[in-house]
């Protein structure tokens, strides 16, 4: 048995500034703060923290921060709804069909988005019928907590025993991805259909590196 795990921004999905434009827009809706993301990293980042940063620089309080994500998850229905730049990385939709075809294969999400965040970004591509269950960017923490959750609830959900490390592959976009991957003994996959060019993903040594799915990517998991 083999377990994927996806990161979804950058990697399944491709939506140029919007989650980050939904949540600036919360701040400014919520708040009356604008450009509250200015010099805030994004990518790869975990949603609690990204949006834990802004509420600290600028000593907003925590009590609001569950209307804070409400508003910021009807923010993001509504950009996506709306005519967008964006979709499906290249490739990545018939590389999930043939990999759920596979008795073999098990695949959860791996993201930094909130839960709810994360299954509205999959619902508008249906990219969601790929997908059950994942670790998500909820409580502050590095990366691989995410990853690790994933694992988790993957072995609860489908009620698998202990998988090799070497049978398990972290895929994202961002060298976060890979260092939370090698951070657990798993395997890395990149890919550079997010902010990073393959030269730069190349330079953090992930196990294997792809343009996009549309490029060969069986001998990655069935070598
Ligand atoms: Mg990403």
């Amino acid at each position: 048995m083999k377990l994927l795990i996806w990161d979804i921004d950058g990697t399944l999905t491709y939506t140029p500034g919007l989650g980050r434009r939904a949540m600036e827009r919360a701040f400014e809706e919520e708040f009356g703060v604008s450009g509250a993301l200015e010099g805030v990293p994004t990518a790869g980042g975990l949603d609690v923290e990204i949006v834990g940063q802004v509420f600290r620089r600028y000593r907003l309080p925590e009590s609001r921060l569950q209307s804070y994500f409400d508003r910021y998850l009807r923010i993001l229905e509504e950009l996506l709804a709306s005519p967008h730049a964006g979709g499906p990385t290249p490739g990545v939709v018939e590389a999930l069909e043939r990999l759920s075809a596979r008795k073999d294969v098990i695949q959860v999400l791996g993201t930094g988005n909130i839960e709810p965040g994360a299954w509205i970004k999959l619902r508008r591509y249906r990219l969601d019928r790929f997908f059950e269950t994942g670790g998500f960017g909820e409580k502050p923490g590095p990366r691989w907590t995410v990853i690790r959750t994933a694992i988790d609830r993957a072995r609860e959900h489908y009620g698998i025993g202990d998988l090799r490390p070497e049978d398990i592959y972290v895929i994202g976009d961002t060298p976060r991805d890979i260092e939370a991957g090698r951070h657990l003994g798993l395997r890395t996959v990149s890919v550079a259909t997010g902010p990073f060019d393959a030269g730069e993903l190349a330079r953090h040594r992930p196990d294997h590196l792809l343009p996009n799915f549309a490029s060969p990517w069986e001998h990655i998991f069935f070598p």
